[in-house]
């Protein structure tokens, strides 16, 4: 296991995340016990133990830590748990670095706010397009389609999607 990723779960308590996705926790005795979201629990079978980081069900037998818990919540492979307990704790995913364009300004005659427009709906289709982004957002509680296109959510792969004279000729 890398330092990045002791550091990570260090860093992502069990407790706060749990409650992030809806679990609560209460303290019984010693310890912490939740209702199972893995399976029917009416009487809180999952055992929480913020010391060491890791949480059991003694209903269903799943456990682990926190990325364990990401990866069986949202059905998550390892490494979109990683992304997905990275984009909690505020840190964005690694990019590649785009090359910074020539032409940076709007050339005259174009409304800048229609090609800001323009420039969106094609972060939004690239949202639409891509699983990865919709269960990163669905990770932190975002996954109301209606939400999702009211604010218009949008994903850069990090790579330029569009040259800037497609988005002209598609903007003229
Ligand atoms: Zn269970």
């Amino acid at each position: 296991m890398s330092d990045e990723i002791i550091e990570l779960k260090a860093k992502l308590p069990i407790l706060e995340l749990l409650a992030s996705q809806g679990v609560q926790a209460q303290k019984q005795g010693k310890g912490w016990m939740a209702r199972c979201p893995f399976h029917e629990d009416n009487t809180a079978s999952m055992s929480v133990d913020p010391e060491k980081n890791l949480w059991h069900c003694f209903g269903c037998q799943k456990g682990g830590d926190v990325l364990t818990f990401l990866r069986e919540r949202d059905g998550l492979t390892h490494r979109q748990a990683v992304e997905a307990a990275r984009a909690m704790l505020g840190q964005l995913p690694e990019t590649k670095p785009v090359p910074n364009p020539a032409r940076s300004t709007v050339p005259p005659g174009v409304d800048p706010y229609l090609l800001l427009d323009q420039v969106a709906s094609i972060y939004e289709e690239s949202f639409q397009r891509h699983r990865q982004a919709q269960l990163l957002m669905k990770a932190r509680g975002l996954s109301d389609p209606a939400t999702l296109r009211a604010f218009r959510m949008g994903y850069c792969t990090g790579t330029a999607l569009v040259s800037d004279r497609d988005l002209l000729l598609r903007h003229l």
